[in-house]
């Protein structure tokens, strides 16, 4: 994973440690001479985490005979392994749940997360895969990137919200968008909280395990993982044929397993979701939802040939739709998402090919900062969402003036740039003065009745000009301006390399205090 991302995730504000129990089992699990007593007092400092694997080592789910009085009878029911992960599994869900994840819908998070873990347990039972715990860990945790990806970079992760119930396409649009994908976020994040290999590596493998590089004797641990997560969206997804047929084929490639031990793992399923939904205080389906799926997807694995399931029309339909959400992708991916005009990644992607293009075509290209004056004061008198209003206002006036060729884009916060190609000194510098004065004529109405005025200051530098031999040189010559706009008093446009300054100020903005440098 790219460095720049890792450290975004090192860094961000808003994904939370995990608890210092959580830690220590971690370390435990690693370490498995432990005794059994020791976890046990562990366990016992954390009373939520100890009355779940109390029950837990109760539940018909878990274990069969003998009943768990106390912590020490419970642990030794479940043996080391399984406390371990299961206590692993309370502890990260009670974290994940507190996650702030503004981008996600975090209930279908939970419900895919509960769904894969059962599911993966089972298929592990079915299969004869050791560690029914350990898999249910890993299902449980193995969407954890989304949350990671969510908090590190909530403007641009939250674009994917509409897109993110189709957990079949959403990784290649995450690496479109943020430049990695929620399984390779999961899993860095996993290796920073010293989980074991087996979390990482399934992780990484769960939504493409045939991609992935996984050593033999995982192989089959990550394949229930994997279909896991597809078994999922058959109770999940809208149209149950399609997930059932996309399940069927997963269990196939990654398992080796036919319809009909995929239809008896979905009977398990109805039959123990009651009991994983009581463990973990949350309600995923109803028991009548939960058969009616059931039913339905058994129903078609029996009945349908799979090859039809597929078919052409079907595999087409889905290629034409995920060829339209990659078209909205791309567009969102350069659009700001407060103002709707393009954001600077678009800016800065576009910028260096307008260069070499005026250059090769010889024809000048002017390039323009904006920046709003004083801007800080009207969010400290009328708040942050008055000031949203009143930029993405600004925004769109400005847009509207502007030709097909114009690129304009939100540079960052509050201000803006504008690249006018085949637009020489001259013309440039009457454009900017009439935005500057169209915008300082907006009338922003507040909720209260009362009216506000905004101004902005505009620097600008063309190519070619006086030592504007480069994009970076144009860029510096501009920004160069606009910090003399600034300097002189603000409402105004400054050219590069020229007396001309003009002051747009026939109307004086609301907030006329003196100029102070601030760039
Ligand atoms: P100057 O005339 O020197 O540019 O003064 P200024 O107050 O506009 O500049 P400064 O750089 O001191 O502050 C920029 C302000 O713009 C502070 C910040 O709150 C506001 N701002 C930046 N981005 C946004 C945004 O997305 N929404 C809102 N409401 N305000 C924003
Ligand atoms: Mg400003
Ligand atoms: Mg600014």
């Amino acid at each position: 994973m790219d460095k720049s991302i890792e450290n975004q995730l090192r860094l961000c504000p808003t994904l939370p440690t995990i608890s210092s129990v959580a830690l220590r089992i971690i370390e435990i699990g690693r370490h498995p001479d432990i005794d059994l007593q020791e976890v046990a007092s562990l366990l016992s400092n954390d009373p939520a985490l100890a009355s779940k694997t109390l029950r837990m080592a109760n539940s018909p789910l878990y274990t069969r005979g003998r009943q768990a009085r106390n912590l020490h009878q419970a642990v030794t029911v479940l043996g080391l392994n399984a406390t371990v992960s299961a206590a692993l599994s309370f502890s990260l869900s009670a974290w994940l749940r507190d996650a702030r994840t503004p981008g996600i819908d975090l209930d279908r998070y939970w419900r895919r997360a509960l769904l894969s873990a059962l599911a993966a347990r089972l298929l592990g039972e079915h299969q004869h895969v050791q560690g029914p715990e350990e898999l249910f860990l890993a299902g449980l945790l193995q969407d954890l990137g989304m949350i990671a990806l969510d908090a590190a970079m909530p403007e641009t992760y939250g674009q994917l919200k509409h897109i993110a119930h189709n957990h079949d396409t959403l990784a290649a649009y995450e690496r479109e968008l943020v430049g990695t994908d929620h399984c390779e976020a999961g899993a860095w994040l996993m290796r920073e909280w010293g989980l074991p290999d087996y979390l990482v590596l399934a992780t990484h493998a769960s939504d493409d395990l045939a991609q992935a590089d996984i050593p033999d004797d995982l192989e089959r641990f990550a394949g229930c993982v994997a279909v896991s997560g597809r078994i999922a969206e058959i109770y999940l997804a809208e149209d149950t044929q399609t997930a059932t047929a996309a399940a069927a084929q997963s269990a196939r490639t990654c398992l080796n397993m036919g319809p009909d031990d995929l239809g008896a793992v979905l009977g398990r399923m109805a039959e123990a979701l009651p009991e994983v939904e009581s463990l973990f205080d949350m309600t995923v389906l109803t028991a009548p939802q939960a058969m009616g799926l059931t039913d339905q997807a058994h129903e078609l694995l029996a009945t349908r040939n799979l090859q039809l399931l597929h078919s052409a029309t079907e595999l087409q339909q889905r290629e034409q739709e995920f060829r339209q959400q990659a078209n909205r992708l791309e567009y969102i991916a350069r659009q700001d998402a407060l103002t709707g005009i393009s954001n600077r990644r678009h800016f800065d992607e576009a910028f260096k090919d307008h260069f070499e293009r005026a250059r090769v075509e010889a024809y000048p290209l002017s390039l323009a900062y904006l920046d709003l004056d004083h801007f800080k004061a009207i969010n400290d008198r009328h708040g942050h969402p008055c000031g949203d209003n009143i930029l993405s206002a600004i925004a769109k006036s400005i847009h509207d003036q502007l030709r097909q060729d114009d690129l304009f884009a939100r540079y960052g916060g509050e201000e803006f740039v504008l690249l006018l190609p085949g637009i020489d000194k001259a013309s440039a510098h009457k454009i900017l003065l009439r935005i500057c004065k169209g915008v300082a004529r907006l009338q922003h109405r507040l909720d209260d009745g009362e009216v506000l005025t905004v101004t902005l200051s505009a620097g600008i530098a063309t190519f070619p000009g006086n030592d504007i031999d480069t994009p970076d040189q144009l860029m510096r010559a501009a920004d160069q301006s606009l910090y003399k706009a600034k300097q002189n008093g603000r409402n105004r446009v400054v050219c590069a390399d020229s007396a001309a300054e003009s002051d747009a100020s026939h109307t004086q903005g609301l907030h006329g205090r003196p100029a102070s440098p601030t760039r």
